[in-house]
This record gives C-alpha cells, sequence and structure tokens, in this order.
C-alpha cells in the first residue's frame, strides 16, 4: 500500500511523511533524493544536459541504491557512498529542477520507484506522486502553505544544520524551483485531482500529521 504526499518545496512533506511512516509503521520514500542524486552524479560526471546522448550514457552507468532499513527514515548511495547528506548541497539544489525535467531521467526515476514499492507499505513524497507515479493510490494527500511560511521553515532546516543561509536566498529558491517545478512539460508539480489539500500555513507540525491521519482511519 502507498500513501502519496506531494506538494511544492519547503510546505512540510519530509517532516510530515516521516512522521506518518512511523505512526503507520510503513517506509518512508523521498523521491526527491533520488532526482537529486542523479543530479549529484550528473555534475560529478560533467554531463551536458542539453545532450541526450550524454545524459543516456551516463544514466546507463549510475548506481543507485536505497536503504530503507532504518525506521522512518531512508539513505541513497551511489555506488558505496552514502550521498544522503550530499545531494542537499546549494550546487546540486540549484540544478535538480533542469535534471528532473529530463524524459530519460524520470522514465528511469519512476520505474524504480514501481519496483521499489510492490512489497511492503510505504509514504511517498514528491512533486509527480499521485498524479504520474501511482495514480491509483487510495489515499493521496497535498501539502501547501504560505511562501513566507515556507522560506522561513526552510531557513529553520537549515539552521538546525549549522548552515548559514538567508532569507532572500532561500525565498528566490523556493520561487526559482516552483515556477520550473509546476511549468515543465513531463509530470508538472500540480494537485491530484482527488488529493486531499493540507494547508500547513497555521498548522502544528502534530496537526498536521493528525489530520492526514485523520482521514485515513475514516
Ligand atoms: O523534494 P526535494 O525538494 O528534495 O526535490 C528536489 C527536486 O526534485 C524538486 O525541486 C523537483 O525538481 C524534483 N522532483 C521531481 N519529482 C519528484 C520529486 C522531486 O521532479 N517526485
Amino acid at each position: 500500500m502507498v500513501i502519496t504526499i506531494d506538494g511544492a518545496a519547503g510546505v512540510g512533506k519530509t517532516s510530515t511523511a516521516k512522521e506518518l511512516a512511523k505512526r503507520l509503521g510503513y517506509q518512508y520514500f523521498d523521491t526527491g533524493a533520488m532526482y537529486r542524486a542523479v543530479t549529484f552524479f550528473f555534475i560529478n560526471q560533467n554531463v551536458d544536459l542539453t545532450s541526450v546522448s550524454e545524459v543516456n550514457n551516463s544514466l546507463k552507468s549510475i548506481k543507485l541504491h536505497i536503504d530503507f532499513s532504518s525506521e522512518s527514515n531512508m539513505r541513497i548511495f551511489l555506488d558505496e557512498d552514502d550521498i544522503s547528506l550530499k545531494i542537499r548541497s546549494q550546487e546540486v539544489t540549484s540544478k535538480v529542477s533542469a535534471v528532473s525535467a529530463i524524459k530519460e531521467v524520470r522514465e528511469m526515476m519512476v520505474q524504480i520507484q514501481r519496483s521499489f514499492t510492490k512489497k511492503g507499505n510505504f509514504v511517498v513524497e514528491g512533486r509527480d506522486i499521485g498524479t504520474v507515479v501511482f495514480p491509483d493510490a487510495k489515499y493521496k494527500f497535498y501539502l501547501q502553505a504560505d511562501y513566507d511560511i515556507r522560506a522561513k521553515r526552510r531557513l529553520a532546516d537549515f539552521e538546525k544544520i549549522n548552515e548559514a543561509k538567508n532569507i532572500n536566498e532561500i525565498k528566490e529558491d523556493l520561487e526559482t524551483r516552483d515556477k520550473y517545478d509546476s511549468t515543465r512539460k513531463l509530470s508538472p508539480l500540480k494537485k491530484p485531482v482527488d488529493a486531499i489539500i493540507i494547508d500547513t500555513t497555521l498548522c502544528s507540525f502534530q496537526e498536521q500529521v493528525n489530520q492526514i491521519l485523520k482521514h485515513i482511519e475514516k
């Protein structure tokens, strides 16, 4: 069984999906981490994103591995290297939307996402999870929040990992990624027609998790 959680950057998908997975005894699956891992790989390989043959050749040699064994978390490996933290860098963040707009990349990621979730129960977060990857999922949620709140939450996340950022830099990143992710031709970010909207602007973290749980328990 799959529960889908879609929404833009900074709406609270990750913390909510992790807590939900923990409370339900499901596995947490962050599909954004996969697009980030491919971006990290392309940067290291110096891949020209405008060359279909370079992208395809490079994709053939990528060895991604995902470890779901730790409770309500997932780790992502490139070959033997745990890149779960490295994929959060500013360089990856600034390039990931361009990489995730490439058809060949999306096809490969979606295929992996479907095959990993064949066995077991998952809370899957992303941008196209309820619309494209699992259109038949029984429970679909779409998280949204005011722009200022999203930026403030992102700032707090960076402070937690002692990374200095300013709010304008964060706002710029959110704006650029939102635009890119929601206007791209393939699988753009949009609310699945049958998803339940959870507006997290005024909610505490526990409230937003409880709202989702109430819908599932119904
Ligand atoms: O969730 P996160 O912000 O880490 O995602 C990074 C990027 O990966 C997004 O900005 C988007 O471009 C891409 N993505 C996607 N489809 C998904 C998940 C993420 O295109 N299902």
